[in-house]
């Protein structure tokens, strides 16, 4: 797996793979025709790669941006963009990703998944229409851990959850956190960790 996927949803773990959004230089993990490929693939969108080529990445990352301009907009109760919005109600009129039932094994029926990158960019943009649209987009949240930028939906009971994955951000702050506290009571200094 090259592509991460703590966002609990397919459209915003597709907004994550550009990582910390705020620093000067984000870390782009849609870096070519291939790792797009492998997200659908390893999103369990497609069973197998799409095909991306010609302005399919162009295409993807704009998009992605249109998701994440609704959601951090719905998140913080602030007017949708209409740019952003445009762009994602016109993908998510498209056709989504084609699904039916693998019976070719008799007693291991299964859905197969396949569709062109177009046609994935429709499914993510009615996923996210779905989430900004309901009742979900009360639980996007983003991420604790400031550098991190990653949004989810905090499904957990009494939407208490604050890092997008605990095994990478949570243990991350825990620790520094943990530092922090050493070295003050060692040293008598107050000095925070970063
Ligand atoms: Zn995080």
């Amino acid at each position: 797996m090259i592509h991460a996927f703590p966002c609990g949803t397919p459209a915003l773990d597709f907004v994550g793979t550009l990582r910390a959004r705020r620093n000067e230089r984000p870390a782009e993990k849609l870096d070519g025709d291939a790792a797009l490929d492998a997200w659908f693939v390893e999103a369990g969108l497609v069973d197998a790669a799409p095909g991306s080529q010609g302005t399919d990445l162009e295409e993807a990352i704009a998009l992605r941006e249109a998701i994440y301009d609704l959601v951090s907009a719905r998140r913080l109760g602030e007017e949708l963009p209409a740019g952003a919005r445009e762009l994602v109600n016109a993908r998510a009129a498209e056709a989504p990703i084609g699904v039916g039932l693998d019976a070719s094994s008799p007693g291991d029926v299964r859905v197969s998944r396949a569709g062109s990158i177009r046609q994935g960019l429709a499914t993510l943009a009615r996923e996210t229409v779905e989430i900004v649209g309901s009742a979900d987009g009360a639980l996007l949240r983003e991420c604790a851990r400031p550098e991190c930028t990653q949004i989810y939906l905090d499904r957990s009971r009494g939407g208490r959850r604050e890092w997008c994955a605990m095994k990478t951000c949570g243990n991350r702050v825990k620790a520094s956190k943990f530092r922090a506290r050493h070295r003050a009571d060692h040293e008598g200094g107050d000095q925070a960790d970063d």
